[in-house]
């Protein structure tokens, strides 16, 4: 393949994969969901469950979006700094959108600020976001992709607290934006928490803690404790599926943490809805390709 046959190459690829993204939830979610269903003993709780499990079948079925709000697509990158076509990555997923937009189709939802203007196109200043990370030595590239819709992880919240409110205050402020915005998501709702030393940091963390997988934990058994208490404490609140009550309200919470200044301790959550749209793709320096978030799927 020349150069223009790759950027065509994973352009294809990632326009297939984005509007793909919006119809299909990734394994681990759909087995969480599933694992939630058989706790429930209430009719009410199972038939909203099966209810999900029914919209999954017909978004497959009709081949459209299983929510129709399809978010603002965000792209978390993980670039292999000998990556072929790292210069030209950012062009390639703008077009992915643009075309995912009109074939998926995707509803339109990037309104330019001031102008106060639907572009339509799902594209606008700085959207698609990309967020970039750059791995030594490595040839392939590993790309996030995720819909982050507005009433779950966009209206994301964030706090730099006194030191002297420790973990504790994290807790606190977890609670208290759980029991209040927490329920615009969909639930049950994935937790992403961020803890560092100032406000961005921990922002941007809380929306990565997003994209792992269901289910793993903190690489600190101090902070997967953290993870496991702040979960039991979530259910017995009782949201249930669709927050008509039941014995779970979270599918999970994820912590992701960086080193803090002595006088600071920042906070921030983001959250996932049931319809957690999030996949992972792998590109080989060849354009050929890996979904890690969907397996034996191929575009
Ligand atoms: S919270 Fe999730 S499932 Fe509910 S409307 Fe928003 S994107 Fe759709």
């Amino acid at each position: 393949m020349n150069k223009e046959q790759m950027i065509q190459s994973m352009t294809a690829t990632m326009t297939k994969f984005t509007g793909y993204m919006g119809k299909r939830l990734p394994d681990d979610v759909t087995a969480k969901l599933r694992e939630l269903r058989e706790q429930e003993d209430t009719y009410l709780a199972k038939v909203v469950y099966d209810s999900m499990f029914e919209n999954q079948a017909l978004a497959d079925q009709l081949d459209r979006p299983c929510c129709q709000d399809t978010g603002v697509i965000q792209y978390f990158v993980k670039a292999g700094a000998e990556f072929p076509l790292l210069s030209e990555v950012q062009g390639i997923l703008r077009t992915a959108v643009l075309e995912a937009t009109k074939i998926a189709p995707l509803r339109h939802n990037a309104v330019e600020i001031f102008k106060e203007k639907n572009t339509g196109t799902n594209t606008g200043e700085r959207v698609p976001i990309i967020n970039w990370e750059i791995v030594p030595n490595s040839k392939s590239i590993e790309i996030e992709v995720y819909m982050a819709g507005g009433g779950c992880s966009l209206p994301g919240q964030g706090k730099t607290l006194m030191p002297g409110e420790g973990y504790e205050g994290v807790v606190k402020y977890v609670f208290d934006v759980m029991t209040s915005y927490g329920v615009n998501a969909c639930p049950p709702i994935l937790v992403g928490i961020g803890i560092a030393g100032s406000i961005e940091v921990a922002a941007i963390l809380s929306k990565k803690a997003l994209f792992r997988p269901i289910g793993s934990r903190h690489h600190d058994p101090q902070g997967a404790q953290m993870e496991l208490l702040l979960e039991k404490g979530l259910n017995d609140i009782g949201l249930g599926p669709q927050g008509l009550s039941g014995k779970n309200s979270v599918t999970g919470v994820h912590i992701e943490s960086a080193a803090r200044h002595p006088s600071t301790i920042s906070v921030a959550i983001s959250t996932g809805c049931w319809a957690h749209r999030r996949g992972t793709i792998r590109i080989d320096e060849d354009m050929s390709y890996e979904i890690l978030s969907h397996k034996g799927v191929s575009l």
